[in-house]
């Protein structure tokens, strides 16, 4: 996990946030979803990877 390194600024400190908004399925506007992490870089800023924190919670729509 810690052998991460920015593609902007070759920074190694990355941390994780969110912004609270739910990734929710196309066709189920009103599902609760499910939020995004992001990793960034502590140092430039740059987002390296977005991640949803439970994609179980869309699977049962993907089909
Ligand atoms: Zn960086």
């Amino acid at each position: 996990m810690s052998e991460k390194i920015c593609s902007k600024c070759k920074g190694e400190d990355f941390g994780e946030g969110t912004d609270f908004m739910a990734i929710r399925p196309l066709n189920k506007k009103f599902s609760s979803g499910s939020i995004k992490i992001y990793t960034f870089c502590l140092n430039c800023g740059e987002v390296s990877s977005i991640r949803i924190e439970n994609p179980s919670k869309l699977r049962k729509y993907t089909d």
